[in-house]
């Protein structure tokens, strides 16, 4: 049986300290059918033990992708799901890896979409900060006892269910919408507190967590490119108004 899948997705490890989980992610990407494993920061370099873990991925390894920060990784992305063992204080849409919504497949498997799986540092996995720039949390429903599994077998479980998901025909592409990277959602965010403390909406100093709230909620409807240009034209007016 060789069922390729022809996705257009990277699996970004951020911060990993252990050369050979390295080796041992670029493997589980390979037997599941992809092809993109990216960096961020690696805390150790990609040693012998890596490839000797990679086995047949050495290949894998070789074409990772180094980021040298987290946003500069999930800058051009527009689809990005984080993989987290532990609930956060501010809940995020949030879904087990076997119960992914019909929408998010369908957009999975669109050529239209660039996606990202995020894998926190084996350590202290993902920061809030970190998870709060991702649309999507990916949980394995583990033990409550010990819930946090080895990176590598995290990687590998969510692989093989996206490998399902592509491998589903009854799951039908989705390429209706002209989703906005990252580093546009960042700018309307940048652009929204801007004109919040134009008006005294809102103070930084005294209203915490309206950022984050505001984040979330323009991760949550996730804006194509006219819905971002009608939001951005607004905005702009608001604050030639107030001059
Ligand atoms: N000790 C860390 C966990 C690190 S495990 C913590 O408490 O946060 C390394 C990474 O593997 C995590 O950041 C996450 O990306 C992934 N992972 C491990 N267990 C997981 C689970 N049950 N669900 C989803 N991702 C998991």
């Amino acid at each position: 049986m060789n069922k390729k899948n022809n996705i257009d997705i990277e699996f970004i490890l951020v911060e990993p300290s252990h050369s050979g989980n390295i080796g041992a992610c670029a493997r589980a990407i390979k037997n599941m059918g992809f092809e993109k494993l990216a960096i961020v920061k690696p805390r150790k370099t990609i040693t012998e033990e890596a490839f000797h873990r990679a086995k047949s991925a050495k290949d894998i390894l070789e074409n990772a992708v180094i980021y040298e920060s987290f946003d500069q990784a999930i800058e051009e992305k527009n689809l990005i799901l984080a993989t987290s063992a532990r609930e956060r204080t501010i809940p995020w849409p949030t879904f087990y890896i076997d119960e992914i919504s019909e929408e998010i497949k369908g957009e999975l498997k669109s050529e239209k979409t660039k996606s990202a799986i995020i894998f926190g540092r084996e350590d202290n996995g993902l920061s809030n900060e970190e998870l709060q720039k991702c649309h999507i949390h990916l949980v394995i429903p583990t033990s409550d006892e010990y819930s946090s599994l080895n990176l590598s077998h995290a990687l590998q479980l969510v692989a093989f269910e996206i490998r399902k998901i592509y491998l589903d025909n009854n799951v039908p592409i989705s390429e209706e919408k002209d989703l906005v990277s990252n580093l546009e959602n960042e700018k309307l965010l940048e652009h929204l507190m801007e004109v919040l403390k134009k008006i005294d909406f809102y103070d930084p100093k005294s209203s915490k967590q309206v950022k984050t709230r505001i984040e979330r909620l323009i991760k949550k409807i996730r804006l194509d490119k006219m819905e971002m240009g009608i939001l951005r034209g607004f905005l702009s007016k608001i604050i030639d108004f107030e001059k």
